[in-house]
């Protein structure tokens, strides 16, 4: 179940946090690292700080861009030391990790993912999150050292699966929830799609776009969107783009 989830460090300037990092993933049971554009990486000090967890290290993904990161999956946690301007859905560590063994245990695919050291995570990259994490920390000293702050969320990941784990026999899900939410990918797809039919019909000002595609991430990114759902709503929008350029479309009365 531990396998599914992954850590995603962006832009992480000191190699010894990544190091810290791995180490805290090990303690916990987590292996899975992918490092978005790391400053210095592989380095000697971030093995040194990995003190024994060298396979996390060895087994890490490196990769561009945050989207590249996220393919595949279909929960998303981003992490914020602060406030944010847009107010997105928010947990605490403890419902993070309620959360996150709750769709492991559904086979999905999910992401942890922290930020800079110096300015933490853009808005842009917490819109792609499903929900923000914030540790309730000193508000007059809020922000955690980069590996402090995977070990808070990497404890409470473990100590929702071992009260799963210590469950037995295991109960199964009833079958509704167990269908396949759309992965990261597919949303971001299914975005693009939206965002140019709001153009087409003139719902959406590209000149003046104000909050709308932030606030319609936020809205579909609490909707659990289903594989099915998510065909759904890319039909909608093919057949509306259909009718605003006039094209031949489906309709009921015809
Ligand atoms: N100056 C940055 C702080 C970055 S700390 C800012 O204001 O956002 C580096 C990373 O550690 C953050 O991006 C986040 O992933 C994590 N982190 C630190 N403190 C945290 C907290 N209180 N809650 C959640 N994540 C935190």
């Amino acid at each position: 179940m531990l396998q599914n989830i992954r850590v995603v460090l962006v832009n992480t300037s000191h190699p010894g946090n990544i190091g810290g990092a791995a180490r805290a993933m090990k303690n916990m049971g987590l292996s899975r690292l992918v490092l978005v554009d790391p400053l210095d990486f592989p380095s000697p000090e971030a093995d040194a700080r990995a003190s024994g967890a060298d396979d996390v290290l060895a087994g890490t993904q490196v990769v561009a861009t945050l989207e590249e990161a996220l393919v595949g999956c279909n929960l998303v946690l981003g992490t914020s030391a602060r406030d944010r301007r847009l107010p997105w859905p928010l947990v605490d560590p403890r419902e993070c990790g309620a959360k996150v063994i709750e769709e492991a245990a559904q086979g999905m695919e999910i992401a942890l993912v922290f930020g800079r050291e110096h300015a933490g995570l853009t808005n842009e990259e917490l819109q792609r999150c499903h929900f923000h994490v914030h540790i309730p920390s000193n508000p007059d000293f809020s922000s955690l050292n980069l590996a402090a702050a995977v070990q808070v969320l990497a404890y409470e990941v473990r100590m929702a699966w071992l009260a799963v784990e210590g469950q037995a026999p295991k109960v199964q899900k009833p079958e509704a929830s167990t269908e396949e939410l759309a992965t990261m990918d597919e949303m971001e797809r299914f975005y693009e799609h939206l965002e140019k039919t709001l153009v087409e019909i003139g719902f959406l000002d590209p000149q003046k776009p104000r909050h709308l595609m932030p606030r319609l991430r936020r809205l579909y990114g609490r909707s659990s969107v289903n594989r099915s759902e998510m065909s759904i709503l890319r039909g909608i929008l093919t057949e509306t783009q259909k009718v605003a350029r006039g094209e031949p479309h489906k309709r009921k009365d015809q």
